[in-house]
């Protein structure tokens, strides 16, 4: 389990990295999903998330930070995903 600054500190590299800025990250414990964005900017991940491996938090991070670009799941969503995640070695697909 990773301590709760750190996987901040990769979101903010992420962040950095695809050009958006998150108006606040937050991690508290969810039920159904690995994370959501708020249309104002405010990001919030699953407590879970800390138990994950390093490749399946990027998975969660990219999905959240990419939606303060497309609010949708829309094409250049999908297409921005795989290549941010495909770019480090990452599956996509793993996070289930
Ligand atoms: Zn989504």
């Amino acid at each position: 389990m990773i301590p709760v600054q750190d996987f901040k500190k990769e979101v903010k590299e992420w962040a950095e990295e695809i050009g958006v800025e998150p108006d606040e990250i937050h991690v508290r414990e969810m039920t159904k999903k690995w994370g959501s964005c708020s249309s104002r900017g405010r990001l919030t991940f699953s407590y879970a998330l800390l138990n994950r491996d390093s490749d399946e938090r990027s998975i969660a991070i990219v999905h959240e930070l990419l939606h303060l670009r497309y609010p949708t799941h829309n094409k250049m969503f999908k297409s921005m995903f795989k290549s941010y995640l495909e770019e480090k070695g990452i599956d996509p697909n793993i996070l289930i």
